[in-house]
């Protein structure tokens, strides 16, 4: 039935493209570059970086899901105009290599992922957890990335690029620094993470954090956990005297619910795991869902 479903997708995209073509619109008409990006977090590296020189297209908003998102006509009519593709890499956005190859996109690619070492997982056909962004030091590297791709798609604008770039791995910096600060009074054993998916292992890394589990035991949101698997969490969360649950944006609560039920704990406000806020909501940026995630995370651990 997937399988099905995935071809009558892409007869839908073949056909956009088409319709693209027939009409002769090709690159962008504001002689800005025609960045378009997959994940929000690497769209809004993009813009970041690249400032009045680029106009960015994001693929996923605030609903989608990266692991398995399924592209529409309207993508591959971006990615068949686009001067550069931004991909996350690491195997999160898959997806692209089809989508480009459906809308017979020429642009250049860049993974903004590439360079970073991956968390290992137990995931099978998986080279590593996909996650980085939420590794500062990742981030900042992924921002060189983008920066890179943007220099070889618009050579005048190298320069600009790489003082851009500069001036917001600073941001990152300060807001590692701010993050680390918030954090700081409170014992690194008392920084336990219950998530919906296992999403924010680089994020326990970066500060000190104890990831006990997640709901659906995967770096995706593919799996749904066996009765097995929730009834061990459950035990840990218990053995482990966790006390509060994270939901996830875009991630159905049904089962978190469930397990901080069966656990006696509370569910927590959402975290930006693999998606950002929508625009105006004050989270529509990579620094800002991350200070959201931390100050969600702090009022639940000092919590009474
Ligand atoms: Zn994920």
């Amino acid at each position: 039935m997937r399988t099905i479903l995935i071809i009558v997708g892409f007869g839908a995209l073949a056909a956009a493209v088409a319709s693209v073509a027939g009409c002769g619109a090709t690159g962008g008409s504001s002689g800005r570059v025609q960045v378009v990006a997959t994940t929000m977090q690497v769209a809004d590296f993009a813009r970041q970086v690249g400032g009045d020189r680029v106009e960015v297209t994001g693929l996923l908003d605030a609903e989608a899901e990266p692991h398995d998102y399924e592209p529409t006509p309207s993508d591959a009519e971006a990615v068949s105009e686009a001067d550069l593709v931004v991909a996350n890499g690491a195997n999160l956005d898959d997806w692209l290599g089809d989508l480009l190859e459906q809308a017979g996109a020429d642009a250049p690619r860049v993974e903004a992922a590439r360079g970073v070492t991956l968390l290992p997982t137990d995931e099978e056909g998986f080279p590593g957890d996909p996650h980085v962004w939420h590794d500062p030091t990742a981030a900042a590297r992924m921002v060189d990335n983008v920066a890179a791709g943007l220099a070889r798609a618009d050579p005048a604008g190298r320069d600009a690029y790489r003082r851009r770039a500069a001036i917001y791995r600073q941001r990152l910096d300060r807001m590692a620094k701010s993050i680390r600060e918030s954090f700081a009074p409170i014992p690194p054993e008392q920084r336990d993470l219950v998530t919906s998916h296992d999403a924010f292992g680089y994020f326990a890394r970066a500060y000190d954090l104890n990831v006990i589990g997640s709901v659906l035991p995967t770096v995706t949101t593919e799996a749904e956990p066996s009765a097995q698997q929730i009834k061990a969490l459950v035990d840990e969360i218990r053995a482990e005297r966790v006390r509060t649950v994270f939901t996830e944006e875009a991630v159905e609560p049904r089962l978190e619910r469930r397990v901080a039920e069966e656990a006696g704990a509370r569910v927590s406000t959402s975290l930006y795991a693999d998606a950002l806020g929508p625009p105006g909501s004050g989270t529509a940026g990579f620094v800002e869902a991350e200070l959201a995630n931390a100050r969600a995370m702090r009022s639940a651990w000092i919590a009474p």
